[in-house]
């Protein structure tokens, strides 16, 4: 629903973590899920075993709220995988909460994916239709009847039967009573990365996971590879052939922690390129360079720097704001932004400044935030944002919002610099954006998904799903 929040920011999606072969396999994962908690707030999970029976802790809220002391030592076993989520498909609520635990005929399975299938629906009705009964409304579920349905006699070649019947984006764990299968969907959708903390081996959404574990990195889980870690080692195969690799630019753009390094590229360094790079493209007279916190300051201090415009901390973030609000009135609603973020007048007043943010999606957030900065005495507001229009739904998992909210989609570039009240609006072209991210590619899209700025899903989308997104 249109202007329902006060913040009309994109939501990721989820972050996964998992670990093989440590004593304290839970508490590493827990710290591994407190590092991704940025990449969903609704709810965590945790899933550990010792090969013989699945110890699990799943509840609705923050990782420090769903966990203490106690449950973690119930968590027993030197395998864990775990799971942070934020809703995009499926409500939010606990029998959603992953990662969602199945008995079959071959025993327990866990799973704890991060992504979103284009294909799940229709899957879901086939297996409905076929007498499967669901307890929950997220494709992890549909992920789980495919394999218990599968003939194939062990459980690598049932999961690599059911993975290829999955269009989309998906980022797996699968934990079952004697191994872990870790999946990376074929176009590499979303991060994968596996390191090594003291002879366990550890898989996360985000590197940032491995700092606070004490974990090297070791390499990125490749387009249709799946790991297996059982009593035999470790051994990689391929359950489908790579097609173009189409890593979601988000994750640079938004979602991905600052330290936390994608692709051999750290996302701090690429946001500060992607600055450098609007610079270039649109710069502009004035006396402060300001970035909306969090994700944005690494690209203003990019601007800041190759402009030669000085930097300063021109708003500030409240981190104390719960994470909900009740909203009754538009009144309430310009205070919730208030509450969220103020401008520092000392550093705005009498000033032209030069406001970099990461993304505009439905335009409420951007004309909130120029408003506060003239409130607190800017005498003009230039936005620069350090992405390019997004236009087009997200299926992959990423809570964009349907085409008709995106004010991209439907306004040119002066509607929307008059919607949001600036002086002057610029976005970073594709081709920016790709040379500030920085990655040496030949693929197409040097390997990134751009769908929501240019259309080009890199699957095939069911045609119900488009009809959704037009909504
Ligand atoms: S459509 Fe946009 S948000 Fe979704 S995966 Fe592609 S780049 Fe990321």
């Amino acid at each position: 629903m249109q202007d329902e929040s006060i913040f009309d920011e994109l939501n990721e999606e989820c972050g996964v973590f998992g670990i093989v072969g440590h004593p304290t396999a839970a508490a590493l994962t827990y710290y591994g899920l407190h590092a991704l908690q940025h990449r969903g707030q609704e709810s965590a999970g945790i899933v550990s075993t010792n090969g013989d029976r699945f110890h699990i802790h799943r509840d609705m809220g923050l990782v420090t709220e769903v966990f203490s002391t106690e449950t973690i030592e119930r968590c027993k076993g030197t395998v864990a995988i775990g799971h942070v989520r934020y809703s995009t498909t499926g409500a939010s609520e606990l029998a959603n909460v992953q990662p969602l635990v199945f008995t079959f005929a071959r025993g327990e399975i866990a799973i704890a994916t991060n992504g979103n299938l284009v294909n799940g629906d229709r899957l879901r009705a086939e297996l409905e239709a076929e007498g499967a009964i669901f307890q929950s409304t997220t494709d992890t579920e549909v992920i789980a009847h495919l394999i218990a349905r599968s003939r194939e006699e062990t459980i690598e070649c049932a999961v690599k039967e059911a993975l290829n019947r999955l269009v989309g984006a998906y980022a797996l764990l699968i934990l079952t009573n004697e191994q872990l299968l870790v999946c990376q969907d074929p176009h590499s959708l979303r991060p994968l990365s596996m390191g090594m903390v003291e002879g366990a081996y550890v898989f996360s959404s985000e590197t940032c996971a491995f700092d606070i574990t004490g974990a090297e990195y070791i390499r990125e889980i490749e387009p249709g590879e799946m790991v297996i870690l059982d009593d035999r080692g470790i051994r990689s195969e391929r359950f489908a052939p790579p097609a173009p690799r189409s890593l979601c630019s988000f994750e640079y753009i938004y979602f991905a922690r600052p330290d936390s390094d994608i692709g051999g590229i750290n996302v701090h360094s690429a946001r500060k390129r992607m600055g450098v790079q609007m610079a270039l493209e649109a710069p502009v007279e004035a006396d402060v360079v300001t970035g909306v916190p969090d994700s944005s300051i690494s690209a203003a201090i990019g601007f800041a720097e190759a402009t030669g415009i000085s930097y300063e901390l021109g708003l500030i973030k409240n981190r104390y704001v719960g994470r909900t609000f009740i909203q009754p009135s538009q009144m309430m609603r310009e205070r919730g932004v208030k509450m969220k973020l103020s401008a520092v007048r000392k550093v705005v007043e009498g000033k032209r400044v030069v406001m970099v943010d990461d993304s505009i999606v439905r335009g409420t957030t951007s004309r909130r935030i120029v408003q506060l900065i003239r409130d607190a005495g800017a005498t003009e507001v230039h936005v620069r944002i350090s992405s390019p229009p997004v236009k087009n739904p997200c299926f992959y998992g990423i809570d964009t919002a349907d085409r008709e909210q995106l004010i991209a989609a439907t306004h040119s570039l002066e509607e929307i610099r008059r919607a949001i009240g600036a002086d002057s609006l610029a976005f970073l072209s594709p081709e920016g954006m790709l040379r500030g991210i920085g990655r040496e590619s030949q693929e197409k899209n040097c390997g990134h998904c751009l769908a929501c700025f240019n259309g080009d899903y890199p699957t095939v989308i069911e045609q119900e799903l488009v009809g959704e997104g037009q909504r």
